[in-house]
């Protein structure tokens, strides 16, 4: 597979890097496709820099911001992971330091110091399912699926179960709780979430397309997931939140949109400390 896949070539604004999609499968390489020379719609415009606004706002990320963060990612996977990002970030409106500053700071939280596009790992203990209305409801079923002194943990089954009937996944038999779990960068779930995102990428980029819905594992690879970060933020108005600020509350009210019942505000609040340092966001001077 040669590292740089001209059909995943977009046009970038800003610079000459090519986002990478190495160890794709070959179904979710095809999954990203792109249209030549098509024209961005009337809503979304790129404007090119005054000179009043500050020139780190539309600057590419660098490894070396993305290394404060994912302490424990090879330089290849931050390189790539720039290099997504740096294509399409002008298109989502992700092009001020404080956003910046919050989508990655979120990132590090959903997918760890690693750096790798994750997908949920759904292998819970009987006594965790309680989590999930359906197990409340099948207290029977969490003993068949969950994990405990008997056997271990049935995945797919608990997906197809927890999520079921949600987020414009169909019933259990459908298969789509598990086919449709949280994927990416920012941990995208369910089947209209993943739609959602699809045309919202369609929108922004319509050079490229994406069908995240017939190819769910394209939002493991790193322009799949990072595409699939971007849309959900942008598609969620979460730069509208970043553009708060920098205190805590701030950075809590951009988790409430990403994830509301997570128990990892506190994390998400020092992973910003580390990002607003890395993009320097309290020396921006973009007003
Ligand atoms: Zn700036």
């Amino acid at each position: 597979m040669p590292l740089f896949d001209p059909v995943l070539r977009a046009v970038r604004p800003y610079g000459a890097a090519s986002a990478r999609l190495a160890h794709a499968p070959r179904s979710a390489r095809e999954a990203v496709t792109a249209i030549a020379s098509a024209e961005l719609p009337r809503d979304v415009q790129i404007v090119e820099n005054r000179p009043d606004e500050c020139p780190q706002c539309r600057a590419d990320v660098t490894v070396a911001q993305l290394r404060q963060l994912f302490t424990k990612a090879s330089d290849g996977d931050l390189d790539a992971m720039a290099a997504a990002f740096n294509e399409s970030f002008a298109q989502f409106e992700i092009d001020r330091c404080l956003r910046k500053a919050h989508f990655f700071a979120q990132i590090a939280v959903e997918v760890g110091p690693e750096g790798k596009p994750v997908q949920e790992n759904l292998a819970y203990k009987e006594s965790q399912l309680q989590i999930f209305g359906y197990f409340q409801s099948n207290p029977e079923e969490a003993k068949l699926y969950g994990a405990n002194a008997s056997h271990g943990a049935h995945p797919e089954d608990i997906a197809n179960r927890a999520y079921a009937d949600r987020n414009g996944n169909g019933p259990v038999a459908s298969g789509d709780g598990w086919k449709y779990r949280g994927r990416g960068y920012i941990q995208l779930t369910g089947k209209g979430n993943y739609h959602a995102a699809a045309q919202e990428i369609a929108r922004r980029r319509p050079d490229s397309s994406v069908d995240f819905v017939t190819y769910p594992e394209a939002l493991t690879t790193v322009l799949g997931g990072m595409l699939s970060a971007m849309a959900f933020w942008s598609m969620n108005d979460i730069s509208q939140k970043a553009d708060g600020g920098s205190e805590g509350a701030n950075v809590d009210a951009v988790t409430r949109v990403i994830n509301a019942l997570t128990k990892s505000y506190p994390e998400r609040r020092s992973s910003f400390d580390r990002a607003k340092t890395a993009f320097d966001s309290d020396a921006c001077i973009t007003p």
